[in-house]
């Protein structure tokens, strides 16, 4: 019999929808594949037994009634635990928010319901989704399935790591800086930052709201894109969502093709302070685009060196705001509530028992960055290079229909080499901030594995806003050459937990 867990997302959608197996059968599987391995992996802070199979037998009801499946019904997924499922934890990976049940579901876990894709449960994350290792957890890190001395990623450790060891074909995610692209490169997988406003922020906590963006994270590039169309689109409750059809990604998918275009290869980003085996791999990726049939152009992004800091003024000034409504009274943890403390010291006191170091660090430099005085030299200047790198893509944009670079400097790092470091962990990100910063579309591809650590590498394609199919048109077409080439790096190779 064929291991359920191995199959793609669209292959398990086929065979529910024919009948060759059901949605409980394909539920069961991963619920047993979790609880055999996910105490080594720790990919998961919840897993919701009862509510999968139910779902899964929603799916096998409606087709025994012969109604018409969607393109995803019966298909498992890893939902990262910073959207909230009403009746199910959502912790945010912070002791703040422990033991708090939301009374209602995120847009993109109604549709994710909506389009019969079975929920197994809530995915580990750095805490508010600061960090790139997932060790910022309140909850304890979570193993790179490659070797699980190493990190997964982060924020979206939990996802890609349920990915990568086979315990959901798919996996939903948050890009900030890089948490989807960067899990998705350090674990062998695919990873997708939509165009921001392409998905809906509505009951996704917010981090640093003019970069959040939730997107599709999977094993496979048309896994990806039939989920960034389930989840895609606009949505009233979200005042930023954009109010347009959602770009093609399957259509796109289905047709990767280079022939013709013009690809930017980011000047900045490569040199000193990268691994030789992530240039190299990417140094092929660009010369197999080459052969496939683009042209090739150097372009110069000169802000994009100044993204970094940038960010690191921006995501912490928005998080300071964003945080404040944890202040005890409404919802979440409450410590110091003995009838003799005020409500200000009770809110002081939660606020540190609950926040973890990292978001103790942001929220003290975000209320520093907006104070008075510092305003502008700070956040006023964050914003102004903001400014400066969107103008940076409208030029590249100019010339190229997509932009590439490797995803992250190097491979997956061991488990506590930069928890001390925020400046080394915060490296992690250089490539991915640009995209947020600017809002437009961004994917992170398997290109091969390093030689000198036999780990992951990642490909990241950048397109303009609402141009988010080119992602997948670039991304099928380099996935099925090097499939062709060695092998797909994690259907084929991936180490036995
Ligand atoms: N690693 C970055 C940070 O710590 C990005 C996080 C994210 O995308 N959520 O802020």
């Amino acid at each position: 019999m064929t291991d359920l867990t191995r199959l793609t997302a669209a292959e398990t959608a086929a065979a529910v929808a024919s009948g060759e197996t059901s949605a409980v059968d394909v539920a069961q599987a991963h619920l047993d594949r979790i609880g055999a391995i996910d105490e080594k992996v720790h990919a998961f802070l919840h897993v919701d037994t009862e509510g999968a199979l139910s779902a899964a037998r929603a799916v096998d009801d409606r087709r025994a009634k012969g109604e018409k499946l969607g393109p995803l019904a019966g298909v498992p997924l890893a939902l990262k635990d910073i959207f909230a499922t009403k009746g199910i934890p959502t912790t945010v990976g912070s002791k703040i928010l422990e033991g708090w049940i939301p009374p209602y579901d995120a847009t993109v876990t109604k549709r994710l319901k909506d389009a019969g894709i079975v929920i197994l449960g809530k995915t580990n994350m750095d805490e508010f989704a600061m960090g790139s290792s997932t060790e910022n957890s309140a909850y304890g890190p979570t193993g790179n399935p490659w070797d699980l001395t190493r990190i997964p990623g982060g924020s979206g450790g939990g996802s890609s790591a349920a990915l990568a060891s086979y315990q959901a074909p798919l996996a939903i995610g948050t890009d900030t800086g890089g948490s989807i692209r960067q899990p998705a490169a350090v674990t062998g997988t695919v990873g997708v930052k939509p165009t921001y406003g392409g998905v809906s922020r509505y009951g996704m906590v917010a981090f640093s709201s003019s970069l959040d963006q939730g997107g599709p994270c999977a094993r496979t590039v048309l896994d990806a894109a039939l989920l960034h169309e389930a989840i895609a689109g606009h949505d009233p409750l979200d005042s930023t969502s954009i109010d347009a059809p959602v770009p093609a990604v399957v259509e796109a998918a289905r047709n990767g093709n280079v022939k013709g275009m013009r690809i930017g290869v980011v000047k900045e980003f490569g040199g000193e302070g990268y691994q030789a085996g992530v240039m190299q791999r990417f140094n092929e990726s660009v010369e197999l685009l080459r052969e496939l049939g683009a042209e090739i152009v150097e372009i110069s992004c000169p802000s994009f060196t100044l993204a970094l800091p940038a960010y690191y003024l921006i995501a912490p000034s928005e998080a300071s705001s964003n945080l404040a409504r944890f202040d005890a009274m409404r919802y979440g943890l409450r410590v110091g509530d003995d009838g003799t403390k005020s409500a200000e010291e009770v809110t002081a006191l939660t606020r540190e028992a609950g926040f973890g170091d990292e978001v103790k660090r942001r929220i003290i430099l975000g209320t520093y960055a907006l104070s008075s005085g510092y305003y502008d030299a700070y956040y006023g200047s964050a914003q102004k290079v903001r400014t400066l790198i969107t103008r940076d893509f409208e030029t590249a944009f100019g010339r190229v229909d997509v932009l590439v670079s490797p995803t992250t400097p190097t491979t997956a790092f061991p488990i506590g080499e930069r928890v001390d470091d925020p400046m080394a962990m915060y490296l992690a990100d250089l490539c991915t901030i640009p995209s947020n910063l600017a809002g437009n579309a961004a994917m992170s591809i398997p290109c091969g594995l390093a030689p000198e650590d036999g780990l992951p590498v990642g490909l990241q394609i950048i397109a303009p806003a609402m141009a988010d199919d080119r992602l997948y048109r670039v991304g099928a077409a380099v996935e099925a050459a090097l499939t062709g080439r060695w092998g797909h790096p994690l259907l084929e190779e991936a180490p036995a937990l």
